[in-house]
This record gives C-alpha cells, sequence and structure tokens, in this order.
C-alpha cells in the first residue's frame, strides 16, 4: 500500500485538524482559565486564561511496553499540540493496581522522549496520573449516588451479565436499582473502608438499562479491589473503571481534544453524559473536553497487542521486550529504527476514520528514507572471501579515500587501509560466471571501489572444491583519483576490506518475526486463511548471527550509532551488546524491499 506523500512543508491535512481549526476560528475554548495543575472548577475558577491553544493528552495504560500502534497516537497527540500551540500531557491511566509497575512507566516515558517530544509546556511539567484524581474521582462519586444518579449494585458477576442484555435485547434492571441514596452512600463507604470482599459489590451509574447503546446500560464505575496500587499503596479497596476515570481525568486537565481509537465511538455517549453531569453540578469548567475517534494502526507482520507481545516474551519467542524483532519501540530501537522515521510513517499513513491495514513495507520504506540522508556509508563485508593481490609488493599498504555520504560531500570523507590482501563479498566471485556477471572471474577486470582495477587470475580450493581464495593481479596506475584512472573501462565495481586491518563484527542480520501478513490467520474476505494460535506463523529463521569483516573505523563505532554498509543496508551499533571497541551490528532494514517469504 502507497500512501500519498506529504507535501514537503506543513501536514496533509485531515478531519481532526479540520476538527480544531473550526474551533480555533470560534475562539470555543478560548474562555478556559488554568490553575497551572489539573483541578475542579472550583480549583479553575478565577484562575488567569490557558496559555495552551488545545490541549491533548496520550494516555497509555502503565501495563506494558509501547508498541508501534502506540507511536501513531503519540506523534498524532503530541505533534497536534506542537503544531497548533499547545500542549500534550502525558497521563498515565493507571486505574488497574494489579497490572502495572514502575518499569513501565519508567520506559513508556523513555520511548516518547525518543520518539523525539516532551510534555513540559507552558512552564509546566505534564505528567500526571489517572490515580493522581482518586479522591476527586471518589468525591465525584458520591455526588452521584446523593443525586439518585448512582446505586450500589449486589448482583453477582453472572447475573450483571445476564442483566446486561444484546444488541438486540433491551436489559433488565437491577433489582437493586432503586436502594436510597442514603443506603448507597453508606455501603459504597463500607466498600471503601475494606468491609466487602472483592465482587461482592459494584457502583453503578443509573441512566438507562433499555438503551440501544449497551454502554450507557448502567455501567460499572467502580469496583472492590484489595490490591497494592503502584502509586497509593494500600490506601484504596475500591478503584475507578476506565469509562467513569477517563472523561473526568480529562475534564480535570483542560484537554481539549481528547483522541483515541475506534472501538470507543461508543463509549462517547457515556464519556459526554458523565462530563455533562458533573458540569451541571458545577464540578467541572466548561466547555468540556470533546472526545474524536481514529482508526488504530494496523500492520502486516505484526501484531500489536499487549496480550499477544506479553506472549511472545514469557514463552522465550524472542529474547525480550526489547528483542529487535519485536514492534515495540524498545525492540525498534536496538533494531536501529529511528525517531524521525517513525514520525515520517504516522505522517504518511495519516490518520482516517475507517480501519485500514499498512503493509509493513511502508514502514521500512520510512526508514530508508530517513537513514538514507543520515546514515554515514561504510564497508562491509558480511559473507568474506580472500582476495590476493600477487603483484602488489609485499609488506606494503597505502591509503583510499572514501567519501561518507555519495549525495552530501559536506560529510566528509575517511582514509581506509588497502593492502595486498582484501576480504570480499564471496558472491562477488565466480569461478565459471553465468551470463550477464560482471564481477570477479578469471581473465575478468573490476574495480575495487575507490582502489584500484585488478584482473582475476584464478583461485584456490580445499579438498572439498570449495573456493578459499581468489587470487589477481592490479594496475598500479588505476588508483580512483588518480590521473589516467579513468583509461580503464570496467563493468564491475566491487567492495573490499583490508584483512589484516579489518575489525571482525558480529553482525545480527533480522527478518519479519512472522512469515505471514495475517499472524493468527483470518485475513479479511480470505475463507482459506483459517484462524490459529498466532504463534504458529513465528517466522523460524528471524535472526542469522554472522561475523562480518568490516573496514576498521567500525570498530570505534558507539551504542546507537547508525551506518549504511554500502549494497547491504542500514545498520546500528546494538545498544545493550556493544562494549567499547567492540561494537556488534544490528541490520534495521536492507537497502530495497526484496522480502519473501522463507521458503517451506
Ligand atoms: P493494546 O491493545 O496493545 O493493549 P491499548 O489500547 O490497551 O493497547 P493503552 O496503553 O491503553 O493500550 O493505549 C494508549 C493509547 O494508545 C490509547 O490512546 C490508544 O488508543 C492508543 N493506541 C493503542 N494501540 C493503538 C494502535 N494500534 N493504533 C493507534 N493508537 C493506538
Ligand atoms: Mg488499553
Amino acid at each position: 500500500m502507497s500512501a500519498p506523500k506529504p507535501p514537503a512543508e506543513g501536514h496533509v491535512t485531515n478531519f481532526i485538524r479540520h476538527r480544531i481549526d473550526d474551533d480555533l476560528a470560534a475562539g470555543k475554548y478560548a474562555r478556559r482559565t488554568w490553575a497551572g495543575a489539573p483541578g475542579d472548577a472550583a480549583t479553575q475558577a478565577g484562575t488567569p486564561g490557558d496559555p495552551a491553544k488545545i490541549r491533548t493528552r496520550f494516555p497509555p495504560e502503565p501495563n506494558g511496553y509501547l508498541h508501534f500502534g502506540h507511536a501513531k497516537s503519540i506523534c498524532l497527540n503530541f505533534g497536534l499540540a506542537r503544531d497548533y500551540g499547545g500542549v500534550c500531557h502525558m497521563r498515565f491511566d493507571d486505574t488497574n493496581p494489579e497490572k502495572e509497575e514502575q518499569e513501565y512507566v519508567d520506559s513508556i516515558l523513555d520511548s516518547v522522549h525518543w520518539l523525539g517530544f516532551g510534555w513540559e509546556g507552558f512552564g509546566v511539567n505534564h505528567q500526571y496520573f489517572a490515580s493522581d484524581y482518586f479522591d476527586i474521582l471518589y468525591r465525584f462519586a458520591e455526588l452521584f449516588i446523593e443525586n439518585g444518579l448512582a446505586y450500589v449494585d449486589s448482583q453477582s458477576a453472572e447475573e450483571l451479565k445476564l442483566a446486561r442484555g444484546s444488541f438486540t435485547e433491551a436489559g433488565k434492571e437491577s433489582p437493586y436499582r432503586n436502594r436510597a441514596p442514603a443506603e448507597n452512600l453508606a455501603l459504597f463507604r463500607e466498600m471503601r473502608d475494606g468491609k466487602h470482599a472483592e465482587r461482592t459489590h459494584v457502583l453503578r451509574l443509573k441512566i438507562d438499562m433499555a438503551s440501544p447503546n449497551i454502554n450507557m446500560r448502567d455501567p460499572a464505575i467502580y469496583r472492590i479491589r484489595h490490591a497494592e496500587h503502584h502509586r497509593t499503596g494500600a490506601k484504596w479497596c475500591v478503584y475507578p473503571l476506565y469509562d467513569y476515570t477517563h472523561c473526568i481525568s480529562d475534564a480535570l486537565e483542560n484537554i481539549t481534544h481528547s483522541i483515541c481509537t475506534l472501538e470507543f465511538q461508543d463509549h462517547r455517549p457515556l464519556y459526554d453524559w458523565v462530563l455533562a453531569k458533573l458540569a451541571e453540578f458545577g464540578q467541572l469548567q466548561v466547555p468540556l473536553p470533546q472526545q474524536i475517534e481514529f482508526a488504530r494502526l494496523q500492520l502486516t507482520y505484526v501484531v500489536l497487542s499487549k496480550r499477544k507481545l506479553i506472549r511472545l516474551v514469557k514463552e522465550g519467542h524472542v529474547s525480550g521486550w526489547d528483542d529487535p524483532r519485536m514492534p515495540t519501540l524498545v525492540g525498534a530501537r536496538r533494531r536501529g529504527y529511528t525517531p524521525a522515521g517513525f514520525r515520517l510513517f504516522a505522517e504518511r499513513i495519516g490518520v482516517a476514520k475507517a480501519d485500514s491495514l499498512i503493509d509493513y513495507s511502508t514502514l521500512e520504506e520510512c526508514m530508508r528514507e530517513d537513514l538514507n540522508e543520515t546514515a554515514p556509508r561504510r564497508v562491509a563485508v558480511l559473507d568474506p572471501l580472500k582476495l590476493i593481490i600477487d603483484n602488489y609488493p609485499a609488506g606494503q599498504q597505502e591509503e583510499s579515500r572514501m567519501p561518507n555520504h555519495p549525495q552530501k560531500p559536506e560529510l566528509g570523507e575517511r582514509i581506509v587501509p588497502f593492502s595486498g590482501e582484501l576480504w570480499i563479498e564471496r558472491e562477488d566471485f565466480m569461478e565459471a560466471p553465468s551470463k550477464g556477471y560482471f564481477r570477479l572471474f578469471p581473465g575478468n577486470k573490476v574495480r575495487l571501489r575507490h582502489g584500484f582495477v585488478v584482473e582475476c587470475i584464478g583461485c584456490d580450493k580445499d579438498a572439498a572444491g570449495n573456493v578459499t581464495a581468489v587470487h589477481c593481479n592490479y594496475f598500479a596506475d588505476s588508483k580512483s583519483g588518480t590521473p589516467g584512472s579513468d583509461n580503464y573501462k570496467v563493468k564491475g565495481n566491487i567492495h573490499w576490506v583490508s584483512a589484516k586491518h579489518a575489525y571482525a563484527a558480529e553482525v545480527r542480520l533480522y527478518d519479519r518475526l512472522f512469515k505471514v501478513p495475517h499472524p493468527g490467520g483470518r485475513r479479511e474476505g480470505d475463507p482459506e486463511d483459517l484462524e490459529r494460535d498466532f504463534v504458529e506463523d513465528i517466522n523460524p529463521d528471524s535472526v542469522k548471527v554472522i561475523t562480518a569483516q568490516v573496514e576498521p573505523a567500525l570498530k570505534d563505532a558507539k551504542a546507537e550509532e547508525m551506518f549504511q554498509f554500502e549494497r547491504h543496508g542500514y545498520f546500528v551499533a546494538d545498544r545493550i551488546d556493544s562494549q567499547p571497541g567492540a561494537p556488534k551490528f544490528n541490520r534495521a532494514v536492507s537497502m530495497k524491499d526484496s522480502w519473501a517469504p522463507p521458503k517451506k
């Protein structure tokens, strides 16, 4: 799939940008004030006008590492805030005490920074936790109870489920629906104080059990959990649920545009209902935030759900969350994918209201485009074969100059040692050449890139008939860049590394983690693509570790430095396994899109 390229300047506009443009033109949010911190109407009242033209937020649950889908949401939310003179809040949606950990919080912050975004704005660090609002959320819940708009339901989980109804069938009102507010309040306080076991009661909003929208059928907003929370410890025995927490957090933070994925579209009436009631009670500043939905990123050849990613790690299919084959941002970083490549990708795929599937090659192409601009060129021989120059004076060596970037002279050049024994790619020699082969074969001349022209005179073989070395003679007056070197006309041009100067580097060649575009099956419209466990679709050959012979300068590559290894693709010095003076390299992406499914 190829999306249209964005114009050189500015952005492809989209329905979210249109909405923001309209709101700004109408001055919709201009009268909001901002106390410098989130808070209810009383907190915000009488404070200065909000300096942020818009406020968006990125609200991950800290229960896993961020994946490529999150990158789309991050680029969108932080990108809009940046472009419109606003700010994007970094908010952890941490209402689920069992699953959340500090390790995830730290990694998420790191990944957002790595993508090039920050949450400082107008002198404030906008990093928040939904758990910061537990007191306010609790107070609002009591307010709903006192106003007859929430009740404690004591049905079992099974009964609650049955009474919810279906798409075609209305729900059934709970026998507890008409409990008196005073009784509800007393029970809810007991729940808070830990007097009731888990799953014995829930607090529900009293909306409409006959609503065609199941989300409006008296949704539960609090449940009992006797669990330690990563930030509030044992303070709470009741925890608010997502739909209730999210909209209120948005309102407290003065969020203007709350952008989320399409599956929340049916939750929007609830989002609006909760906020409208609280505004009626005078608890929230108006105008209220608005929820806008967009299509989540779906990408071929990967899985983008935390549940599945956790399985890959737990079952040992990969080395960890940051395995370079993982579609996580920590994995991508190790792999050598770049922040600018992700931003380009987000821009190029755009945002839409309908689901669409993006081909993995689109992401790779964005990485290539970025790396082509920025990565200096180096020489690496991945499948080394000795080339011996028989007529090169023994013990002699000299220098060759190589440009760091063929299109960017400003990036300068480097000096690479040349000698009588070189490493070349095994595929650059054929004893019996096939038709159209212009590289080394007996009697043929090629240019050693940025070096001399040589003529092949034969090869050595071992007992099994494998070629162990190639012999040639060089032409001393053919050196690139010297007068007269143009007199030699050859068709082949091969790369090389001086054997005695080379650094033997571990190089990992990564391939796609899954061998089919739809891991787990069920490709839309394809009855043959049967549903199966996605783990069965793992590509058994997704990494190959080799020892390459690379030019000496690469020995000093620093962790995370990126290079183009000429003819081979883009490589990064691994940030975890490299030692000073002993880098190991990961292939981020090959030079061209040449992916083919592994052979059966
Ligand atoms: P997962 O489905 O992997 O568990 P999630 O939606 O539960 O993801 P959250 O931590 O709740 O993950 O998500 C944080 C934000 O990232 C949300 O606003 C969510 O809409 C967005 N997001 C998650 N997955 C995608 C995706 N594939 N494309 C775009 N945005 C996404
Ligand atoms: Mg989620």
